[in-house]
Formats: structure tokens, sequence, C-alpha cells
């Protein structure tokens, strides 16, 4: 089946006992066991029909063997790098979410893991990076705030010729974009909250791994540290993943008319976009994405305040997330990444002055209007 048709009828999409085309929302925290030991579900947290669906569906949408799904996108991560223990070693990109930084500082590193964070698109500084002790190579591409785009075939290479894993968080992207397994990538994360689910409404995190021994493992871990997504939200999640296609066709098409729109901007001192022909990382998203996204990040020029220009906005929302049908935009240093200490979020590039927008399916014109208001309102 193509992309499209997966979404809709990929994994479980029916009812297997009545037949009903939108699987139902078990909300069953047991199920009777006639004969002791028989059933294929015995107890929620260990497996339910709605997110059973929803994990069958995330793993044909992602190419991947085995999908599991989380309370949240953090959820997801944090039952990954319970697979490792004290002692072992991580690469890690140099620009990803600051919940998942927070997590690998404030968390994992207690527990006596380490990390050395590096830009991953140098590849030479990803191999230097790895130690004996180094277990996997983790990233974001596009990233977080920056859209830095990581050559992950290259990344999964060089990670493969060390036995070690290649772990992408998709979120950004979404699988209608970008397919990181079939770059060699071992497993794949979302933050669900974002473009999968893509209305706002839930809070969600998913896994999908490659090759069946490590879906076990992960398996074990959901159902040992039982972070799993309820079924309200795993049948909200399915539903909305049925419009994916239809939504990230328009979320890309107004990303690229806005950022012609703020590229010629005299305001916009600087912007992040992995479509712009300028970009160094232009060469790699094109042949590694299908379509280039719906993030855009700007800085402004010295001088003119970024909290007056989003607060001016009426139509772009000033709230933290992304991939929601309704444009969103925020001020990194200040909301998603107020957690990661300044001078390291310096270092990575991630200046104060920094606007990350999730473009939406607005009409462009209103979206372009409203821009318009910001920069009067700050120029005036
Ligand atoms: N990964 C990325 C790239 C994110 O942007 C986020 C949240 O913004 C997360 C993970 C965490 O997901 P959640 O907020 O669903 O826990």
């Amino acid at each position: 089946m193509e992309f499209d048709t997966e979404l809709l009828h990929g994994g479980i999409s029916e009812d297997e006992t009545t037949g009903a085309m939108s699987v139902p929302i078990y909300m069953a925290s047991t199920f009777h066991q006639k004969k002791l030991g028989q059933n294929k579900y015995e107890y929620s947290r260990s497996g339910n029909p709605t997110r059973d669906a929803l994990e069958s569906l995330m793993a044909t949408i992602e190419h991947g063997t085995a999908g599991f799904a989380f309370a949240s996108g953090l959820a997801a991560i944090s039952t990954f790098f319970n697979l490792f223990e004290s002692g072992d070693h991580f690469v890690v990109g140099d620009d990803v979410y600051g919940g998942t930084f927070r997590m690998i500082d404030a968390v994992f590193k207690k527990m006596g893991m380490t990390f050395t964070t590096v830009d991953t698109r140098d590849l030479a500084a990803v191999e230097a990076a790895i130690t004996p002790e180094t277990k996997a190579v983790y990233l974001e591409s596009p990233s977080n705030p920056l859209l830095k785009v990581t050559d992950i075939q290259a990344v999964a290479e060089i990670a493969k010729a060390h036995h070690l894993m290649t772990v992408v968080d998709n979120t950004f992207a979404s699988p209608y974009i970008q397919h990181p397994l079939d770059l060699g990538a071992d497993v794949v994360l979302h933050s669900a909250s974002k473009y999968l689910g893509g209305h706002s409404d839930l809070i969600g995190g998913i896994i999908v791994t490659k090759v069946d021994v490590l879906g076990e493992r992960v398996g074990y871990l959901q159902n040992s540290l039982g972070g799993i997504l309820a079924p309200q939200e795993s049948w909200l999640l399915q539903r909305g993943i049925k419009t994916l296609a239809l939504r990230m066709r328009a979320h890309l098409a107004n990303a690229e008319l806005v950022f012609n729109y703020l590229k010629a901007r005299p305001e916009v001192a600087k912007i992040y976009y992995p479509g712009d022909k300028d970009n160094p990382d232009y060469p790699v998203a094109k042949k590694q994405m299908n379509g280039f996204g719906a993030m855009i990040s700007f800085e402004l020029q010295p001088g003119l305040d970024p909290v007056k220009f989003v607060e001016n906005l009426q139509v772009i929302t000033l709230a933290e997330s992304l991939g929601a049908l309704e444009s969103l935009i925020e001020i990194p240093a200040l909301m998603t990444h107020g957690s990661i200490p300044r001078e390291v979020r310096l270092a990575s590039g991630i200046q104060d002055e920094l606007i990350r927008m999730s473009v939406g399916v607005e009409d462009s014109r209103d979206l372009i209007a409203d821009l318009d208001r910001g920069f009067d309102a700050i120029t005036k």
C-alpha cells in the first residue's frame, strides 16, 4: 500500500470482532479469562485492543516491526534510555528538545550514564565522540529548534561500524516526510502530541523498532515501567493519524509561502528552514526528506523585541508545542528550551532572540497579514 492508504488501512484499522471501521475505545482495565492464560488480552497495561491498533498502525507507517505507545513523548524517550545501564555512553545531537536535554542531564546522568553532545551533521565529530562504552547515537532531524538536518544514513553507517544503535526522534518530520528506519536507524521515536495527533488535543509518545529482538525488549520495559498511552488517547491518536498526509501537504505548502515571506523581510536577521537553498543542510534535506517540514525558526535584527512580536499576533498563537493544525509560535529560550542553562543553549546556537514557528493550515493570507501585524508592532 502507498503511504496515504496505509494511514487508513494499515495495521489494525477496524474492530476484529464487530467490523466497526473505527476500532472502539476499549475502556477496560482487565479481561475475563474464560480459560486461564489463553487470552490475547489480560490486563490493559500489558495490552489493550485500542492501543494495539494504534501500535500496529505506527509500526506499519514507520516501516518497523513493532510499535509502542506511551503517555507522552518523554515517557517514550525515558523508556528507551531504560534499555541501558550505568556506565553506558551515548552520543547525542547538540540540538534536541529542552525536555530531552533535561531528562538526560538531570535524570540519566545521575544514574551513571554518560553523554557527549555533538552536532550530528558533522560526521567526523560523531565518530570522534564514540568510546568503547558508547551504546547509541541519539539525534533529532530536523532538530528542535534550529532545524539542523543530519544525514541519517551516514550516521547510521558509522554507528553500525561500531556496533551501536542509531535512534532518531522523527517528531519534526513525521513519517509523511521521512522514514529513519529505511535510512538505517534502529529505533524511531515521536512526541505524538505534535504532527501525529495534529489537533492540539492529546499528549502521547511512540517508539517503533526495526527488529523483533529490540521490540521485545521495549515491550518488556513498556509493561515493566508502565508509562502506557490510555485507550481514549490511543483512539484519538489513531483518528488523527488518518489525516496525516492531507494535513502535511497543507502544512508544507503554507510553510514554503511563510518562509519566502520571512526571508524577504528586512527585520529578519537569520532564518532556519531545511528548504532554504542557501542553507548548507539543503542537499541532505532534499535527499532524505519528502518535503522540508513546516517548522521555521528565525532571529530578528538586533534591538527588535521578539516578545513584543509574538504577543502582537492574533491568528498565529503564542503557545508551546508544534505540529498542530493551528499555527503556533514561541520563543525557545523562554519557553520550550528554558530548562537548558543559558551558556549551554548559546553554545549550541539557540540565541535569546530566536523565534520558532510551527506553520499551520490556516489560509496563508491570514498568516502573512498576521506576521505583517507583528512586524508593524516592533518597528512603528
Ligand atoms: N521530542 C521532540 C522533538 C519534542 O519537540 C518534544 C516536545 O516538544 C518531545 C520529544 C517530548 O514530547 P512530549 O511533550 O509529548 O512529552
